[in-house]
């Protein structure tokens, strides 16, 4: 935060007129004027608001007119709507341009470029505060926040996976901060000390990495016919919650199935990484309704305001691998460079079949689209009953061209839209709700003096209209206003 600001906090209240001016000395500024500020705290602010912005901090919001001095950038709102930068709770940065290991190292110029425009996609649809859940490359964290014009990064580190566990099977060495958890079937390795993967070591190496959130994972795997991988106990869970929480850490485990969410709810985790799409032996039926037993672990997750973020896109963007006309939707190419569009629609069906195997696309269609909609009734359920929804794309989840960075947020609030959640919720979930929920809302989540001046200008109401996200004017990014267009991969291929 800039902390140069001189309040001149002489307000000139001139007696026997309506109008009153505020003084405000500032070194270098913004000022936003007849600004409809839509703040999910505030819904209904009249149209004639200023904010004024020394720095990166916005340091005055109100009716009456600043009286200013210092130099400032004015930017007339008129007929436009004024919301805070959006936030993604759940990305990956490190790994989104979908490429194996390999296949990054055969195409440099692909993965340089995609790199140079990822921070800009993620910026062109709004999302200015982004939340990292794990990464097994946390120096790539760092190249990303060596861009100049980007997202605020905060970040998970490297996830504290279960020893052996999903995320971690074999032992894979790149993964320093696992748990060790006693397990006869899977002795931890002469190489590794025992002390250094306790749930409090591992809490305090994550904490002094600069981490928000301790990430573990509860996931037995996704295939019955394999063997399970090891969960962890509740003894170990409860461990974790108190360790992540002694050293400031929001406590955020993955967990998509009936099985992880029974178990994370019962522990009261902070978020939950995933819906509950997963039924286990339940199938979505015509009815539409949901079954008694998963009712019930929402219900335990709604009672213990266990935050849940749907990451309806997660599914989505693996049935994209099976349509063969996803890669021509125009948008992809304000977020992905040219090159890479191509690059996948020569490799769609290598891709397919890296996750897919031989299974014919119809079928896999027909399956992720009702595991989507299990993810979506359950979704309106938390909503109807209370639940602490919170938003996250899971940005990417998977090797699939199907999580664009940036346009995956918009597409999961068109998804959110459809499941039958308010538009006022959808901007509470993508800022203030996700601010709280990371202990970031002293920065983040509404437009409000003191906070930072990371904003949108929305050309439409997004309360009225959810395409508004995709019609934005300006993107305000520490206290600097861009065109929306400036960040757009065509604007790069210029
Ligand atoms: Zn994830």
């Amino acid at each position: 935060m800039n902390k140069t600001i001189v309040l001149l906090l002489s307000i000139f209240s001139l007696i026997s007129c309506k109008t009153s001016e505020v003084g405000i000395l500032v070194e270098k500024g913004l000022l936003i004027q007849n600004a409809q500020i839509t703040s999910p705290e505030n819904q209904t602010m009249s149209p004639d608001n200023f904010i004024v912005v020394d720095g990166d901090e916005i340091v005055y919001v109100g009716k009456d007119k600043p009286n200013l001095k210092g130099s400032f950038t004015i930017i007339d709102a008129r007929g436009r709507y004024i919301i805070p930068g959006l936030i993604d709770g759940h990305v990956h940065v490190t790994g989104t341009d979908a490429l194996s290991d390999e296949e990054e190292l055969d195409n440099p110029e692909i993965v340089k470029k995609f790199r140079e425009q990822l921070p800009k996609s993620y910026l062109y649809f709004g999302y200015t505060t982004l939340i990292d859940l794990g990464t097994a490359k946390p120096e790539r964290l760092t190249d990303f926040q060596k861009t100049e014009i980007r997202p605020d990064l905060y970040y998970a580190g490297g996830g504290a996976v279960i020893g052996n566990g999903y995320g971690l099977s074999n032992w894979k060495d790149d993964i320093p901060n696992f748990i060790y958890q006693e397990n006869e079937d899977y002795p931890i390795p002469e190489k590794y000390l025992k002390e250094n993967h306790t749930p409090k070591a591992v809490a305090e190496r994550i904490a002094a990495s600069g981490a928000i959130v301790l990430k573990t994972y509860y996931e037995p795997g996704f295939d019955p016919t394999q063997p399970r991988f090891p969960t962890p106990s509740k003894a170990l869970m409860e461990e974790l919650k108190t360790e992540a929480h002694k050293n400031n850490l929001v406590l955020v485990v993955h967990g998509n199935s009936l099985e992880a969410h029974q178990f994370l709810g019962n522990a009261k985790v902070d978020i939950v990484a995933h819906g509950l799409w997963n039924w286990g032996s339940h199938r979505l039926d015509s009815t539409n309704a949901i079954p008694e037993e998963i009712k019930q672990v929402l219900d335990v997750e709604i009672e213990n305001n266990v935050g849940y973020m749907p990451t309806l896109q997660v599914i989505n963007g693996l049935r994209e691998l099976t349509d063969s006309d996803y890669l021509n939707n125009p948008e992809l190419e304000h977020v992905f460079p040219k090159n890479l569009i191509e690059y996948y629609k020569a490799n769609s069906n290598v891709m397919y079949a890296n996750v897919f195997g031989g299974a014919p696309k119809n079928i896999i269609a027909t399956n992720f689209n009702r595991i989507s909609n299990q993810g979506k009734i359950n979704l309106k359920y938390m909503f109807d009953h209370g639940g602490n929804i919170l938003f996250g794309t899971d940005t990417p989840s998977s090797p699939t061209f199907g999580n664009p960075p940036g346009y995956n947020g918009y597409l999961e609030m068109l998804e959110m839209e459809k499941a039958g959640v308010p538009p006022s919720k959808i901007l509470a979930m993508a800022t203030i709700e996700n601010a709280k929920a990371f202990n970031l809302d002293q920065l983040y989540g509404t437009v409000e003096s003191g906070k930072k001046a990371n904003l949108l200008v929305l050309n439409k109401n997004p309360l009225q209209d959810i395409t508004a996200y995709n019609d934005i004017e300006q993107v305000i990014i520490n206290g600097i206003p861009f065109d929306r267009k400036t960040f757009s991969a065509q604007k790069g291929a210029e």
